[in-house]
C-alpha cells in the first residue's frame, strides 16, 4: 500500500487548527497530532520542576522534559502525550501553562526536543499535524499544507464558547488581546516563527462553517492522493 500523506495545518491561536485537524483525520482515517500539546507538556514539567519561569533556560527545560520522559505516541486516531508514562490530558490546558508556553516554545533546545518527538510520531505517514511551523520546519516536504486564519474577534468568540464563557463585548476584547499577544510572540521569535509556508494553501475560516472548512481540507488531501 502506498505511504499515506502528511498533512500540515498551521495558523495562529484559536484559528480552528486542532478541531479541523481532528475532523480531517477522522474523515481520512489518519492520526491527528496536536503539536501544541507537546509544547504544553514541556511547559507543564518546567512549571512543576524548575521554579520561577524567569530563570528558565532552553537547555535546562529540554533536559527536564527528557528526564521526566515527555513523550508523544500515536494511538489510533490521536496522539497520546505522556509524562513519565502517564497521559497528561487536560492538565496541559490550564492558564499557567498557556501563559508560559510561547516563551518555552521559543527556546531552540526545546524545539529540537519536540521536533524529534513529532517526526518520530509521523514517521509512518497518514498523519494530520497542526501547529505553527509544521509546513515550514517540521515537515517542509509535507504532501499537503494548509494555513488557517480567522479574524481575531471571531477567534476570541470561538475560544470563549469552547470554555463555556460569556460572549459579552468586554470578554471578547480581552480574549482577542490575549490571542494576539501570543500570536505576536509566536510570529516574532527568531526560531521557527509562525508563518505560512510558500506552498501552503491559505484558508480564511472567519465566515466558513466548520463542516465547510473540513470539507475543503479533506478535498485537498484526496486530490493529492489521486494525483499521479
Ligand atoms: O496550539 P496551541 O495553542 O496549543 O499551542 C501552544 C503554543 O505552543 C503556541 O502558542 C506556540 O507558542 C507553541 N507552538 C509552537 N509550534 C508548534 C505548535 C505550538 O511554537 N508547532
Amino acid at each position: 500500500m502506498p505511504r499515506r500523506p502528511i498533512v500540515a495545518i498551521d495558523g495562529p491561536a484559536a484559528s480552528g487548527k486542532s478541531t479541523t485537524a481532528q475532523a480531517v483525520a477522522q474523515a481520512l482515517g489518519f492520526c491527528h497530532v496536536d503539536s501544541g500539546a507537546v509544547y504544553r507538556a514541556v511547559t507543564l514539567v518546567a512549571l512543576e520542576g524548575l521554579g520561577a519561569p524567569e530563570s528558565w533556560e532552553g537547555a535546562r527545560v529540554a533536559a527536564e522534559a527528557a528526564a521526566r520522559r515527555v513523550s508523544a505516541t500515536p494511538r489510533g486516531s490521536r496522539l497520546e502525550v505522556t509524562v513519565g508514562g502517564v497521559a497528561v490530558g487536560g492538565a496541559v490546558r490550564t492558564a499557567p501553562v498557556t501563559k508560559e508556553v510561547s516563551r518555552v516554545a521559543a527556546m531552540p533546545a526545546v524545539r529540537d526536543f519536540v521536533n524529534g518527538l513529532l517526526r518520530e510520531a509521523a514517521s509512518g505517514g497518514g498523519v494530520v499535524m497542526d501547529g505553527r511551523d509544521i509546513g515550514t520546519v517540521v515537515f517542509p516536504d509535507a504532501e499537503v499544507k494548509v494555513f488557517l486564519v480567522a479574524d481575531p474577534e471571531e477567534r476570541a468568540k470561538r475560544r470563549l464558547l469552547e470554555g463555556g464563557r460569556s460572549l459579552d463585548a468586554c470578554s471578547i476584547r480581552d480574549e482577542a488581546a490575549l490571542l494576539e499577544a501570543r500570536d505576536a510572540q509566536d510570529a516574532g521569535r527568531a526560531v521557527a516563527p509562525l508563518r505560512a509556508a510558500a506552498d501552503a494553501v491559505p484558508l480564511d475560516t472567519t465566515r466558513l462553517s466548520f463542516a465547510e472548512q473540513v470539507r475543503q481540507v479533506v478535498a485537498l488531501v484526496r486530490d493529492r492522493e489521486a494525483a499521479p
